[in-house]
């Protein structure tokens, strides 16, 4: 992961908890569009936070919380 990606990822949590400017979404949008690795980290984030939300309303379980973050080292694996 470039420093890019990591900002991308640290803006990503705040995007999918619709605290971000839309000058910073569009920010995040545009690295998404270029940047498959964290396109998939996104995917995979906004997916899980419908089911959680659905399932558990706004608490989210500390084993989901850290699978999102297994997964994210994950991506960050994948670019060695
Ligand atoms: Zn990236």
């Amino acid at each position: 992961m470039d420093e890019h990606c990591i900002e991308a990822v640290e803006l990503l949590y705040h995007y999918l908890d619709g605290e971000l400017t839309d000058a910073r979404r569009g920010l995040i949008q545009n690295h998404l569009d270029d940047c498959p690795p964290c396109f998939q980290a996104y995917d995979f984030e906004a997916e899980l936070r419908i089911v959680v939300r659905q399932k558990c309303r706004d608490h989210v379980p500390e084993s989901l919380m850290l699978r999102v973050a297994a997964a994210l080292r994950d991506v960050e694996g994948d670019e060695e």
